[in-house]
């Protein structure tokens, strides 16, 4: 009990290293990218996972698809065509209306009566689009309706794609910007939708909020994103699961083939469902339609933050939002340290198994409950990731120690008999296929008894650990195995040696033993600590059992204590057979 604290203090230290470890890894790793397809994913499946939501009819989609153009008869909707639409949909008496196609050229025929139907309806809102070039930080536009822009009743059409193709995000408003600032077109539809109630957005400049409903922006590292495209505002969608919205198509409004008031006060958008426009995106819900393809047109993601926006604000329906990069990074470092604690508490191997398996599931459920119920994205991938990492960091260090325990002797730190054992079997083998020689060098202290009895046993194991640390220190080749054999005994065990190398090598060990001067008074040859050294080389045969190394290493060791010991005697199997 010397230094008590010491030993407390290491293993403080190992706890807090190992807990830097697996965090500053986890984090490093989400920083630069790593994990975010698997957060994405994961956050996709959880969301998958909350039961149905009824349809939100508050948000109509008039949808133009191939079938629509064949029954035109015509490869595109000419502006009468869509005159005729735009007045259909107004017998209605929506409350707003989203055009998400650009004609800012005429197609005839039809164009004045197009032109008429923009100039007396207030409440449509077109498209435009300003397309940045990150290279040169040029912009172009791809200009909407003159009338329309001119009236202010225009919204951008842009949508965010992550790096999987997935849109789970929708614009308030776009990076780049214009003349004017142009708001997303759900959006914009939205904020006038309530408007016209009497709902206003709070003026906060830094982040939306309307009534009680806040809709945080997405910045370069907000949830599971890393290093995402930031630029203008963006929010996540929180998608509804299946077709979020009704979906009628164009022939069924001409028709009348569609309920009298279902656009009735509504958001009613019109925008292309043709699957070889460009206006495709896969996002999160399947399409009814399309039967679980995924595919998504555009027209339905500006629908989804309307209706989004709507039954938020309107429903309390929850906003996604994600912790501050402060609060994840903490709650990643505490799942390590966790880690760390657990697996270094002194509890049973398969309790401490169990309590990570445990926490695991306990997180995966706390994090779908936040979604559920508060749409909060916990960083779940990355704390479960942090848990794993640092408790096989500590396993292994533990199964580490353990294997050391079983290899190495306590008092001398030397491999102990079993590992020499081990080694000599399979050196032998080895020899016995290659026909290498194998040199065993044995050394016992002279006199130990004595010494033993002159200093005490405290003493003597001291000395014991003098002797291994020499001989450690003289033995270096890789594959030379130094053990100790029991007692005051060492075994040095040397694959591919001639006789005369492990001679050479035994002497070196015995004079260096006797070069550190430790003081043995009771002994009987010197002053000082002295070793008896045996050594033989053989090369391995079937005709010679293998325990005939340590049997003729042991009379050599023997002829060097009769001959009055601090010395070293070879003995080969010649010799053996000679003397027969
Ligand atoms: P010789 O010169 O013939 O080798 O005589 P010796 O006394 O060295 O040999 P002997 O085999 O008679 O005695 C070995 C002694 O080593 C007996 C035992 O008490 C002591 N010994 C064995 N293991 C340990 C140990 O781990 N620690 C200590 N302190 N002594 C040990
Ligand atoms: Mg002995
Ligand atoms: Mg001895």
């Amino acid at each position: 009990m010397k230094f008590p604290s010491k030993s407390v203090m290491k293993q403080y230290q190992a706890t807090l290293l190992f807990g830097l470890v697996a965090s500053a890894t986890v984090l490093a790793m989400r920083g630069a990218g790593v994990f975010q397809l698997l957060e994405l994913r994961t956050l996709d499946v959880m969301m998958a996972l909350r039961p149905l939501e009824p349809v939100d009819d508050r948000v109509v989609v008039v949808g133009i698809g191939e079938s629509d153009l064949n029954w035109l008869e015509s490869p595109m909707v000419s502006d009468r065509a869509l005159a005729k639409l735009l007045m259909a949909i107004k017998r209605q008496q929506p409350r707003m209306i989203g055009l998400d196609f650009y004609r800012s050229l005429p197609i005839e025929p039809g164009t004045s009566e197009l032109q008429t139907v923009f100039q007396t309806t207030p409440n449509l809102i077109g498209i435009e689009k300003i397309i940045a070039d990150d290279n040169d930080g040029s912009q172009s536009i791809l200009p909407g309706n003159p009338i329309l822009t001119a009236a202010e009743q225009v919204a951008a059409s842009d949508v965010v794609v992550d790096d999987d193709g997935r849109v789970r995000r929708g614009l308030l408003f776009p990076a780049a910007t214009g003349p004017r600032v142009l708001e997303g077109l759900g959006f914009r539809l939205a904020v006038d939708y309530l408007a016209e109630a009497g709902i206003d957005p709070d003026p906060d400049p830094t982040q939306l909020k309307i009534r009680d409903a806040v809709f945080p922006p997405i910045e370069r590292f907000t949830g599971g994103y890393a290093n995402t495209n930031d630029g203008g505002y963006q929010v996540f969608l929180n998608p509804r699961q299946a077709r979020p919205n009704p979906l009628v198509s164009l022939q069924q409004v001409l028709e009348g083939d569609i309920p009298d008031d279902l656009m009735r006060d509504r958001i009613v958008l019109i925008g292309s469902t043709a699957l070889s426009s460009a206006d495709v995106f896969y996002s999160n819900h399947s399409n009814a339609k399309l039967r679980d393809s995924r595919i998504t047109f555009g027209i339905e993601l500006h629908a989804e933050l309307a209706s989004y926006i709507i039954s938020s604000v309107l429903d309390g329906r929850p906003t996604m939002w994600s912790l501050s990069e402060t609060m994840e990074m903490l709650l990643i470092v505490a799942l390590a340290y966790y880690g760390v604690i657990l697996q270094r508490s002194e509890a049973q191997e398969w309790k401490r198994l169990a309590w990570v398996g445990g926490t695991s599931g306990g997180g995966a459920i706390a994090s779908y409950a936040a979604l559920y119920i508060s749409g909060l994205w916990l960083p779940l991938v990355p704390m479960l990731l942090a848990l794993w990492g640092s408790s096989v960091l500590v396993a292994s260090q533990r199964m580490m120690q353990l294997r050391s325990l079983a290899e190495k002797d306590g008092l001398t730190q030397l491999a102990n008999r079993r590992t020499f054992d081990e080694a000599l079997q399979r050196t032998w083998l080895k020899g016995l296929r290659s026909q290498q020689s194998v040199s065993l060098i044995l050394c016992d202290v002279d006199h130990f008894k004595l010494y033993n009895d002159a200093y005490g046993h405290q003493q003597g194991d001291e000395c014991l650990r003098h002797v291994a640390k020499t001989i450690r220190s003289v033995v270096k080749r890789g594959m030379d195995l130094a053990a100790r054999y029991g007692g005051e005994e060492f075994v040095v065990l040397l694959p591919n040696t001639t006789a005369e190398e492990a001679l050479a090598l035994a002497e070196k060990i015995r004079q260096s033993i006797k070069a550190a001067q430790l003081p043995h008074k009771a002994s009987k040859v010197s002053d000082h600590v002295t070793l008896s050294l045996g050594v033989t080389c053989l090369v391995p045969s079937m005709e010679v059992p293998m325990s005939s190394v340590v049997q003729f290493a042991d009379l050599g060791l023997y002829r060097a204590k009769e001959a009055g010991r601090d010395r070293t005697n070879l003995h080969l199997p010649e010799m053996t057979t000679g003397e027969q």
